[in-house]
C-alpha cells in the first residue's frame, strides 16, 4: 500500500472545478493505510536517532508507574478465540494491499523497545491479535482486520452485522474466516451501524448486495440522521484534516520501532474499496425497543458523543450490551488532533451513566467496535463506571481549573487524570491523551484564547520569529542553546527556541534537523499514539520534505450520494477564492427535478450563499439538472459543460455565468507545508526504500 498515493489522493484534477476533490477524514480513521516496511535492526531514517538516555529513562520510571499487574485485558482478549487469520495481507480488488498485518509482527519479537513506551507497546500487541473470536454463544468478532471490530449475531434466519469495517475487501475476509468456522453458510439478515464515522459502516459492500437493500430482504439500522452527519463532519475543512491526519496518524512513518507502532484503537485503517448504503431503518426516539431477525434489540441514542450520531444496543435476551464506540479499552479523543468540533465529555459521561444504570446492572458482557469485550457483571460495572468518571472527570477538573485561572496553555501541564483513574488501563491514553484532551476542554467551554492580549491577534511566527533570532544573537547562538538543551534532554525548552530559528530560516536544515532529533525524542516518550505520530511526523517531514508523488482518484460514489446538495453548495462557496470572484455578481436558479430541490445561488461582495427552498424571480440563470446526474459533476466524472453539452443538464439564461463561477474554484493541495521549509524541492522518495516501490509518476510543483 503506498503512502505515496495516500498522500496526494485529493490533488488537483483537470476539469473538475465542481467536484468534490480528496477523500473523506471520517473520524478515527484515515481511509488509507500505512506504507509496509521490515523493521530494521537500525532506524528507518538516514538521520533517525536512538533514543537518549533521559528518554530511556523516561520511559523506564513510566514503566514503574503503570499497572502491569493487571493483566486482565490480555486474558479478555484471548477468551473465546476461534481461529487466526492465517493470511497476514488482504488484497484490494484495485490490485493494491488492502490490510497488512505483516509489517506489525516485529511488535511480538521482543518484550521491549526503548524507542516506545511501555503502555503504548501493550495496547499495540493487544491489538495485534488477528482473527475469529466468540463473545458469547451466538456473538462472535472478528478482530485485528481494520482499525475496527466486525460483530456478527445470530438472529433467527441470518447473521445480523454490527459495524462493517472500513473497506469491502477486508469485510469480505472476515465472513469468510467467519463462515469457515462458525456461520454454517447462513447469510446476512441485517446490518446495524452504530455511528457515523467511516471505520463502522465503510465495507458494507463486502457483505451486503445491493439488490437485497433495495428490496427490503437486509435492514439496515442506524442512528437518526445518520446520513446528515456521516459526511458533514468531514467537507468543509476535509482538505486541513486530510493533511492533519498525516500527523495524528503518522501516514507518512513505516511501522518500525523507531516509527509507527499502531494507532491505539486498532493497528491502522484498512485500504479497500469505500462503500455506502444508506440506513433503510432510523431509530429515532431516545430509548427505542424492537426485534431484529428475531433478536429483542434496546437501541439508546447517545447524539453527540464519540460521534455527532452514534446509539448503543443492549441484547436483553443474551444479556449481553454493545457500547459502540462510547466505551472502549482506552480513554478516547475530546478533541481529535486531525481536527473536528471538540466532544461534550459531559454529555458522553452521562450517556455512559445511563446505560450503566439501564442496562449494565445486568449486563452479563459487554463488546464494542474496538478492543475486546469485558465478561461478568462486576467487570462491565467497573468500566461503565470508569469511564463514566474519566470523561466527566476532564470536564468537571479541568473548568474547576479554568474557574481558578488555568488557561489552554497551561491546563495540560496542571490537570491530571485522578490516580485511581490512571491505574485502570482502559482510562490510558491510547486514542485522546489527558494533555489534548484537557486543552480541548477549554477550546469548547473558553475557545482559544487565554486572555492575555499578547495572543490575542499575534504576528504570524514567521513574522515574529526574526527578532527572537536577532535578540537571542543569531542562528549560531541558538544551534548552540539548541544543542545543549537537546544534550540536557530539555526537549521542550530546546524546541521553543530551535523552532523561533526555523520559522526565522526556513532554509536553514541544520537548525529543522535540529528541531527534528528534538521532536523524535519527544516523539519516543509518548504513550499517546496521536502525539507520538505527530512529533515523529514533523520530524520525518523536517529531515526529508514532503514527499510529492501520484494521483489517485479514490472518489466513492456511494459517499458522494451521500452528501446533500446543500452540503455541496457549501462547500463550493469555500472552494471559490473570494480574491478572483471580486466584481462579480450573478443570480442562479438552481432546480434539480427527481428530488424536487431548489435553491437559490447568489454571488455578491465576492461571497456564494445558497437558500433552498427558494427561486429568484429574474434570475440571470436558471440551471436544471438532475440531482443523480449532478453527482457525477461533484464526484469530476463528468464536467458541467459536458452536461450541458450532450443535453442532460439545462440552461436558460446567460450561460457564461457558470465559466466565470468556475473560474474562481480552487483545488486545495493535501501537501501544504505544516513545519517551515518542507516543501520538498526534490523527488524525496528514492532516499526511503520503503516508499520507493510506490513512485509512478511523480508531481511537478
Ligand atoms: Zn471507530
Amino acid at each position: 500500500m503506498s503512502t505515496r498515493r495516500q498522500f496526494i489522493q485529493a490533488l488537483p484534477t483537470v476539469g473538475t472545478a465542481f467536484a468534490i476533490a480528496g477523500n473523506l477524514v471520517l473520524d478515527e480513521s484515515p481511509v488509507r493505510a500505512q506504507g509496509a516496511s521490515t523493521p530494521l535492526a537500525g532506524h528507518f531514517h538516514p538521520k533517525g536517532k536512538a533514543p537518549s538516555k533521559f528518554t530511556l529513562d523516561a520511559l523506564k520510571q513510566a514503566r514503574g508507574g503503570l499497572p502491569f499487574g493487571d493483566t486482565r485485558d490480555f486474558e479478555e482478549q484471548k477468551k473465546g478465540f476461534i481461529a487466526p487469520m492465517t493470511e497476514l495481507k488482504i488484497m484490494a480488488d484495485a490490485g493494491h494491499v488492502a490490510w497488512d498485518m505483516e509489517r506489525f509482527q516485529f511488535l511480538d519479537k521482543q518484550d521491549d523497545f526503548d524507542s516506545i513506551h511501555p503502555s503504548l507497546l501493550r495496547i499495540s500487541k493487544l491489538n495485534n491479535n488477528y482473527g475469529l473470536y466468540e463473545v458469547i454463544p451466538g456473538i462472535y468478532q472478528v478482530r485485528g482486520f481494520d482499525l475496527s471490530d466486525i460483530t456478527f449475531i445470530r438472529g433467527k434466519t441470518g447473521w445480523i452485522v454490527f459495524d462493517p469495517l472500513v473497506s469491502k475487501e477486508v469485510v469480505r475476509a472476515a465472513w469468510k474466516l467467519f463462515q469457515q468456522h462458525v456461520g454454517q453458510g447462513l447469510p446476512v439478515s441485517a446490518v446495524i451501524y452504530s455511528h457515523t464515522h467511516v471505520d463502522h459502516w465503510g465495507g458494507v459492500r463486502g457483505i451486503v448486495d445491493e439488490a437485497d437493500v433495495r428490496s427490503g430482504k437486509i435492514p439496515i439500522i442506524a442512528p437518526v440522521d445518520f446520513m446528515e452527519f456521516t459526511v458533514s463532519e468531514n467537507v468543509y475543512a476535509g482538505n486541513a484534516m486530510n493533511r492533519r491526519l498525516f500527523y495524528q496518524y503518522g501516514l507518512l512513518l513505516p511501522a518500525a520501532p523507531h516509527g509507527y507502532v499502531g494507532q491505539g484503537l486498532g493497528q491502522a485503517a484498512s485500504a479497500g474499496a469505500v462503500g455506502l448504503f444508506a440506513p433503510t431503518r432510523l431509530v429515532e426516539k431516545p430509548i427505542e425497543e424492537f426485534e431484529v431477525d428475531g433478536v429483542r434489540m434496546i437501541f439508546q441514542n447517545t447524539p453527540n458523543t464519540e460521534a455527532p450520531r452514534e446509539m448503543n444496543t443492549y441484547i436483553p435476551d443474551m444479556k449481553a450490551l454493545w457500547m459502540a464506540e462510547n466505551v472502549i479499552a482506552s480513554l478516547h479523543n475530546i478533541y481529535t488532533l486531525r481536527g473536528a468540533p471538540v466532544r461534550d465529555p459531559l454529555n458522553w459521561s452521562k450517556y455512559i451513566s445511563e446505560a450503566l444504570y439501564r442496562f449494565g446492572l445486568e449486563a452479563e458482557v459487554m463488546f464494542a467496535s474496538h478492543h475486546w469485550p469485558r465478561w461478568g457483571n462486576a467487570r462491565v460495572q467497573e468500566v461503565l463506571r470508569g469511564q463514566r468518571d474519566l470523561y466527566a472527570h476532564m470536564n468537571n477538573q479541568v473548568l474547576h481549573l479554568a474557574n481558578q485561572g488555568v488557561t489552554i496553555n497551561e491546563i495540560h501541564n496542571v490537570y491530571e487524570v485522578p490516580k485511581g483513574l490512571q491505574d485502570k488501563w482502559f482510562c490510558r491514553g491510547y486514542h485522546g491523551s489527558p494533555e489534548h484532551n484537557s486543552r480541548g476542554v477549554i477550546q469548547r467551554y473558553l475557545g482559544f484564547w487565554d486572555c492575555n492580549p499578547t495572543t490575542l491577534i499575534p504576528l504570524s511566527p514567521r513574522d515574529s520569529a526574526p527578532l527572537y533570532v536577532e535578540m537571542m544573537g543569531g542562528a549560531e547562538k541558538i544551534m548552540a542553546r539548541g544543542r545543549d538543551l537537546h544534550i540536557q534532554g530539555k526537549y521542550l525548552l530546546a524546541s521553543e527556541i530551535v523552532n523561533k530559528l526555523v520559522q526565522a530560516e526556513p532554509q536553514n536544515q541544520a537548525a529543522k534537523d535540529l528541531l527534528a532529533d528534538i521532536f523524535e525524542q519527544v516523539g519516543y516518550q509518548q504513550e499517546n499514539p496521536g502525539l507520538r505520530n505527530s512529533f515523529l511526523a514533523a520530524t520525518f517531514e523536517l529531515r526529508t520534505g514532503i514527499p510529492q508523488g501520484e494521483t489517485a482518484s479514490t472518489k466513492s460514489p456511494d459517499v458522494i450520494r451521500a452528501m446533500s446538495t446543500e452540503l455541496f453548495l457549501n462547500f463550493l462557496g469555500i472552494r471559490m477564492d473570494s480574491r478572483k470572484a471580486e466584481g462579480m455578481r450573478f443570480t442562479i436558479n438552481l432546480i434539480t427535478p427527481d428530488n424536487g430541490e431548489k435553491f437559490i445561488v447568489e454571488l455578491e461582495n465576492a461571497t456564494l450563499t445558497n437558500i433552498k427552498g427558494f427561486q429568484a424571480s429574474k434570475p440571470d440563470l436558471t440551471l436544471t439538472i438532475n440531482r443523480s446526474d449532478l453527482e457525477l459533476t461533484m464526484m469530476g466524472a463528468k464536467t458541467l459543460e459536458a452536461q450541458l453539452a450532450d443535453g442532460t443538464a439545462k440552461v436558460q439564461g446567460d450561460a457564461s455565468i457558470l465559466k466565470q463561477l468556475a473560474s474562481t474554484m480552487v483545488e486545495f493541495d493535501p501537501r501544504f507545508e505544516i513545519m517551515p521549509g518542507t516543501k520538498a524541492t526534490r523527488v524525496a522518495a528514492k532516499e526511503n526504500p520503503y516508499e520507493a516501490s510506490d513512485v509512478r509518476q511523480p508531481i511537478a510543483e
